[in-house]
């Protein structure tokens, strides 16, 4: 049965933090579903939010609760739903789009100008029910678990920018051991690249960096240079791909100072505010670059399960799991930097 009232995470006051709230259980339209979440990511994005930085403040409107990596599974249908089941477990498209735009009229809905997030601009899945919309809906094969479910946004994000490019039989050169990174490493392998380098200069991520996907070549930009480990891989000329996550300038100097001829680059990181780049090298180089952005509606989301379904292992990224009751230990986690996913449990939530 399901209640009038449930628990969830919110931004409640214009002011540092998350507050656990009493809310009534949404109510869903003809076209939506209702899903008992069971778990959640946690996302840079979620940081911004605790930290109520100038974008969160711009951006998000209070109160909110947030949260926008989940799985869970179906409790109730919207009127028209037809293709979906009760009892379904799923995750979902946390970007809510329209059908107006050209874009979406030409199927790219990702590219929506329109896009509204939930748990930015629509209330979240951090709480015990989530409403989203059935076309958002992604289901989950009983081969993949919650806590790979709840981590399939951020996934996408490195699925996104890793299959922007054929990788097959190329050096890849990724900047920045985050998460999305590190994940991005692993389906870079996935996908045929010969050489997959990941750089950083925090030693605990790229430790983690090498317990996620065991064949990629660390580089911890502070001590080794990369130019070393070009020549040491062999490499004549560089990287045929480049990666990006980091939105750190001195990652893409490197990274385009250390790509091939006719190179191409992936942005997925965002730089704080405007930064200098060399232009003339990148024109003289002849190097490709594309912004990334999302997750490709719903082509990522199709792949990323079939690489799931087909060896892709990304699951030692989540290094921490809590109970939602534990959120503040959860964030403190996140904040520390010394961490991979941390996982949200609701299932034991009032
Ligand atoms: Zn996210």
């Amino acid at each position: 049965m399901k209640p009038n009232t449930m628990t969830a995470l919110a931004k409640t006051r214009a002011e540092e933090g998350l507050w656990m709230i009493e809310a009534p259980v949404p109510e869903i339209g003809p076209d939506d579903v209702l899903i008992k979440i069971n778990k959640t990511g946690i996302c840079g994005t979620d940081i911004h939010i605790w930290n109520w930085d100038d974008w969160a403040a711009a951006t998000v409107p209070i109160p909110m609760i947030t949260g926008h990596e989940f799985a869970g599974e179906i409790v109730e249908l919207g009127r028209d739903v037809t293709d979906l089941k009760i009892g379904q477990r799923c995750s979902g498209e946390g970007h809510l789009t329209g059908t107006e735009s050209r874009q979406s009229r030409a199927g790219k809905f990702h590219l929506d100008p329109g896009t509204r997030g939930i748990g930015v601009n629509v209330q979240g899945a951090f709480a015990q029910y989530l409403r989203l919309p059935a076309f958002n809906v992604i289901p989950l094969p009983d081969d993949i678990p919650d806590e790979i479910g709840a981590i399939l946004d951020p996934l996408g994000n490195a699925v996104h920018t890793a299959l922007k490019y054929d990788l097959l039989g190329e050096d890849v050169l990724i900047t920045g051991a985050g998460p999305i990174g590190i994940m991005a490493a692993a389906v870079a392998r996935h996908a045929g690249a010969r050489n997959v380098v990941i750089t950083d200069i925090n030693a605990e991520r790229l430790e983690l960096a090498q317990h996620v996907e065991p064949t990629v070549r660390t580089v911890n930009v502070i001590q080794e240079k990369l130019a070393d480990v070009v020549t040491a891989l062999g490499l004549k000329q560089g990287f045929d791909v480049g990666l990006e996550m980091s939105g750190n300038q001195s990652a893409l100097d490197q990274m385009i100072e250390h790509l091939v001829m006719g190179g191409k680059i992936a942005l997925l990181g965002i730089p704080p505010g405007k930064s200098p780049v060399d232009w003339s090298r990148i024109v003289f180089k002849a190097i490709t670059i594309k912004g990334i952005y999302g997750r490709e509606m719903f082509e990522t989301w199709y792949k990323m399960i079939a690489m799931l379904q087909n060896g892709l292992d990304v699951s030692r990224i989540n290094t921490h799991e809590f109970s939602a009751r534990d959120f503040k230990l959860g964030f403190e986690t996140m904040k520390s930097g010394q961490s991979g996913k941390v996982v949200l449990d609701w299932g034991d939530v009032k």
